[in-house]
């Protein structure tokens, strides 16, 4: 074979591997893991709080309970459990090579309950992970492995559902498996910007972002309202994609940018990297959304943004724009089915004095996104390393009684910084209930993780905002819910006690009947704790119960009590 004729088909071989790499997902290996029809609360690639969604949620009918299936065969990989993310969660190996997860659930079948039940027993802990071997916990296909439930923090019922690549442990939109779910109708947009890129840059004479108007023509197209701009500009839209059977406002799956019917711009949510999953933050406005709680995503690429979501972008998506030509600019919004939404953009090139310039960000405290960054402010330092901002920028810094303003938070991190409070003028008896809060959305403070050196208290944060030292000086509090002291509660199926702290949350919690380690089950929706009378067999009638809990600067609570209950079987 010739040199050039080898060439050729080795070109012809890569294009046919990349141009086929997208569709190559076997479509009838993954049975539905629900025995109900699947109606989707949410897609793949949606975009959440500093994340892509990395799988399909389906809605269980506000009901947990529902049979959970392996979607093919395979084995029990890992198992997870905590009071937070995906609650209890299974992750299913198959011989294929994906990994199926399934998360929120209410509890595992026998096999897979009794055996981390086990395992929850020898750690003394409800909260575990475990990685089964692959001969330990083998499934069928189509064999209900676990209940539907809510757990993981504040979810309603529902079951989350993914497909990893099992060696990459990237996720893949499970929609590209061959299920089906009904979808005829298509995306909706709702709000379209406009974004002056360089300096001299202007839509309609603004040099700062600029929401623009269009309306809806007979043929369903949208058309925004003749715009004048000039230089570098881009646009973004917030969008959302609804299915047949359900009102949930779910996430796209493609998004295209065309100019005079040149693909310029578009991305796709078929797979993406947890790594980089952080970097949605470059997609969106974040300032938009951080004021407005409203995601608009950028059909442009910025600096330091490595999502793999992009399948085409000329300029990054940054669209030039010539005194005295015109231009139109289509923006389609797509769902997978294939449903589509054309927003139309009519443009003309004009170069107009500037009405409303860039926000002026200068302050006395520049960043440089390269280097260190170290501020010092009275009592308190801030340092951010290296690369911990995406570009440069100005931040606004100051203490307003006692409390830190760490600019705003409207500037994405990609790293952490460290946040370090002088407590030197607290007594020793205060540092000891002394800790870091954070304000949340709703300007309410929360304890965040804090390190305490002896006259030096710090956190680390991904998140710019305001800060303040607080002292906890209350202890915990239990109230015992199942029994009053010395109560008979043979017919009872479980105990629960309900666990608070108003201040700086519960830490820890140890619960015993006597003198011997309880699964106590935690859920932070009631704040109650709950233990099963089925996990232990009762030769007594008499027993005591202790719980012990403490807060996260160390106030600790005891409780105790007895009940009794009637002697089990032998
Ligand atoms: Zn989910």
């Amino acid at each position: 074979m010739s040199y050039k004729k080898t060439i050729t088909l080795i070109l012809f071989t890569m294009s046919m591997f990349y141009g086929k790499s997208q569709q190559n997902y076997p479509t009838d290996y993954f049975q539905k893991p629900l025995n109900i029809p699947l109606i989707l609360a949410g897609t793949f690639g949606e975009l959440r709080t500093n994340h892509f969604h990395s799988g399909l949620d389906f809605k269980t009918q506000q009901k947990e309970g529902f049979d959970v299936l392996a979607s093919a065969e395979g084995y029990v990989s890992r198992i997870k459990i905590s009071h937070w993310g995906y609650g209890k969660a299974i992750y299913i190996t198959h011989p294929n090579g994906y990994t199926t997860v399934y998360g929120h659930l209410k509890k595992f079948n026998k096999t897979i309950e009794s055996y981390i039940k086990a395992k929850q027993y020898q750690k003394e802990s409800f909260e575990i992970q475990v990685f089964p071997k692959p001969h330990e916990l083998l499934v069928k296909k189509g064999e209900m492995i676990a209940l539907s439930g809510a757990t993981g923090g504040y979810v309603g019922p529902h079951l989350h559902f993914e497909i990893r690549n099992t060696i990459t442990e990237k996720p893949i939109n499970p929609l590209l498996f061959g299920f089906k779910i009904k979808d005829s109708r298509a995306p909706q947009i709702n709000v379209l910007m406009g974004y002056p890129l360089s300096d001299d840059a202007q839509i309609n004479q603004y040099n700062a972002p600029i929401k623009l108007n269009y309306k809806k023509m007979a043929s369903g197209v949208l058309l925004a309202d003749k715009i004048q701009a000039s230089g570098f500009i881009s646009f973004g839209v917030n969008t959302f994609d609804r299915q047949d059977d359900a009102w949930n406002k779910n996430g796209i799956y493609n998004l295209k940018m065309l100019l005079n019917d040149a693909l310029v711009y578009e991305h796709e949510v078929a797979s993406f990297s947890f790594a980089k999953s952080r970097q949605l933050n470059l997609l969106i406005d974040y300032e938009r959304y951080k004021d407005l709680n409203q995601r608009v995503q950028r059909c442009y690429i910025t600096p330091k943004n490595e999502l793999s979501i992009y399948k085409t972008s000329v300029n990054k998506g940054q669209l030039y724009i010539e005194e005295g030509l015109t231009y139109t600019v289509k923006i389609i919004a797509s769902d997978i089915n294939g449903n589509k939404t054309t927003l139309q953009i009519p443009i003309l090139g004009k170069k107009q004095a500037i009405v409303v310039p860039k926000k002026d960000l200068t302050t006395a405290y520049p960043i440089v996104a390269a280097g260190f960054n170290k501020f010092m402010l009275g009592d308190i330092t801030i340092a951010f390393p290296k690369n911990t901002f995406y570009e440069d920028t100005f931040l606004d810094l100051n203490v307003k009684d006692s409390v830190a303003h760490i600019h705003k938070p409207i500037i994405p991190l990609h790293k952490k910084y460290t946040l370090t409070f002088d407590v030197s003028n607290f007594t020793p008896q205060q540092r000891k209930q002394l800790f870091i809060a954070k304000y949340s959305n709703k300007d309410e403070p929360f304890y965040v993780k804090t390190i305490k050196k002896e006259l030096s208290f710090y956190t680390t944060s991904k998140d710019l905002g305001k800060h303040k030292l607080l002292i906890d000086d209350e202890k915990p509090t239990i109230q015992f819910l199942s029994f009053k002291n010395k109560q008979w509660i043979s017919s009872k199926q479980a105990l629960k006690v309900k666990i608070t702290d108003e201040i700086s949350g519960i830490k820890e919690y140890r619960g015993e009947i006597n003198g011997q380690w309880i699964l106590m089950e935690y859920s932070p929706k009631t704040k109650t704790l709950s233990y099963n009378f089925k996990d232990k067999k009762f030769t007594t009638a008499k027993h005591e119960l202790k719980i012990v809990l403490i807060d996260n600067v160390g106030n600790k609570t005891v409780k105790t009590g007895v009940f009794n209950r009637k002697v089990t079987g032998e």
